[in-house]
């Protein structure tokens, strides 16, 4: 018999979204007539904008043509998309970044898991807690933890608490570690990295030759001037960080799939006999070998979001759900309840009423407020005690859901 990869073994069986599922059907079975509103996994809601639509209209006319059709392009993504993203994100903010140092790709998601094909497996890995679950599960996938002990932590990683006590901002680790996850503005807490944060980070990174695996998402969502949108607008960054980056949130690509990561060429891994080795070509290397690139339609709709149109729409719709996380955030402030996050970031994360455990609120919204949200045990330890709303709904469900949080709780105190 063909034998498995074992350490598939240790993964705690993807808990979280199913047992919220589970609750919401038999609630709803239970319940037929309750209007539920969801407020949990983070996807958007609102249509593409216009500029990405008619662009995407576009390509697919010419493929339909043959003069213009298009066939595998470069895996890298094309010239026009990778000019692009680093003129607009990068170069016209007066950060370093050159259109050869982006890999398009159709996911922040795969590229976060996919990075760890370039890297050996004797590394210690360092993620925050509570923390966006795929960096865990991909590195338990590829043998690079120990089994789960009973609060859901898998041997051998290094787990940053992040909480209210410590203003949402994890402690440098006080010993030796080789990979980074850092993901700002963040997920699940909807907190932000100040520069001066981001610039210990950097200067741990350099001391420890560490390497910070940086996800900026969400960074669309950051309104405040003094807030990083980007890991290399910290001095040094380019010799120790990768950038991902996705139009999933921002852009509203989440059925259309497109993203990239950022490898500057100047940041070095070393070999098992002590050598330097460059990171981009590693990644190219594998980037090639087992990706053929992201749609041509898909890259047309991307690169139209750097357009003057694109850029004004994909900012309404930015926007759009930031006023939600707003009125949200005032609205559950004006319930009572402590709220952090929701003003860089399109989620707010709620201190649970009287020290009740994450998932006592989920149940107490679901049957007394028709709401399901995320409990924050389900992102890790230090998330037991917090709940997460998301922004990414319609201004109708939002108003909805605060008054009826509102009611609730003036009944339950
Ligand atoms: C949504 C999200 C992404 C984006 O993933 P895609 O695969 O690009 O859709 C990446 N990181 C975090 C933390 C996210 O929440």
């Amino acid at each position: 018999m063909a034998q498995i990869n074992d350490h598939y073994l240790k993964l705690q069986a993807g808990y979280l979204f199913p047992e919220i599922a589970r609750r919401v059907n038999a609630f709803c079975e239970a319940n037929p007539d309750a209007a539920v509103i969801k407020m949990g996994i983070g996807d958007v809601t609102q249509p593409l904008a216009p500029a990405i639509v008619k662009a995407m209209h576009e390509a697919v006319d010419e493929m339909a043509n043959a003069e213009t059709f298009r066939g595998y392009g470069p895996e890298q993504g094309y010239p026009f998309l990778r000019e692009a993203i680093a003129k607009n994100d990068f170069q016209d903010r007066g950060i370093d970044v050159s259109a050869d140092e982006i890999f398009v790709s159709d996911g922040s998601k795969c590229d976060s898991g996919n990075l760890l094909d370039i890297f050996g497996s004797d590394n210690v890995i360092a993620v925050l807690d509570p923390v966006y679950p795929v960096y865990v599960d991909t590195n338990v996938m590829a043998g690079h933890t120990g089994p789960a002990d009973e609060n859901g932590r898998y041997g051998k990683l290094v787990y940053m608490p992040v909480t209210a006590e410590t203003n949402f901002e994890p402690a440098i680790p006080d010993q030796h570690v080789d990979l980074i996850y850092l993901c700002y503005p963040n997920n699940p807490t909807g907190t932000v990295a100040s520069r001066e944060t981001l610039t210990k980070w950097v200067e741990y990174a350099k001391e420890h030759d560490a390497i910070i695996f940086y996800d900026a998402a969400y960074e669309g969502f950051v309104s405040d001037p003094d807030v990083p949108r980007s890991i290399f607008e910290i001095p040094g960054a380019r010799d120790v960080a990768i950038e991902l980056r996705s139009f999933s949130k921002t852009a509203g690509f989440t059925g259309t799939r497109c993203a990239f990561t950022v490898i500057p060429k100047t940041l070095m891994g070393k070999t098992s006999d002590g050598q330097e080795k460059d990171i981009h070509s590693l990644w190219n290397r594998r980037h090639c070998t087992k990706f053929n690139g992201v749609s041509y339609p898909v890259q047309r709709g991307a690169a139209a979001a750097y357009s003057d149109e694109g850029k004004a729409q994909v900012q309404e719709l930015v926007s759009f759900y930031m006023n939600n996380a707003r009125l949200l955030r005032e609205g559950l402030e004006a319930a009572g309840l402590e709220v952090f996050g929701g003003v860089n970031a399109p989620y707010v994360w709620v201190k649970t009423p009287d020290g009740i455990s994450s998932w006592d609120f989920f149940d107490q919204l679901l049957e007394k407020s028709h709401i399901v949200g995320t409990p924050g045990s389900g992102f890790g330890a230090a998330g037991e005690g917090y709940f997460r709303l998301s922004a990414f709904n319609s201004l109708e469900n939002t108003q909805t859901a605060i008054e009826r949080i509102q009611k609730s709780l003036a009944v339950s105190s």
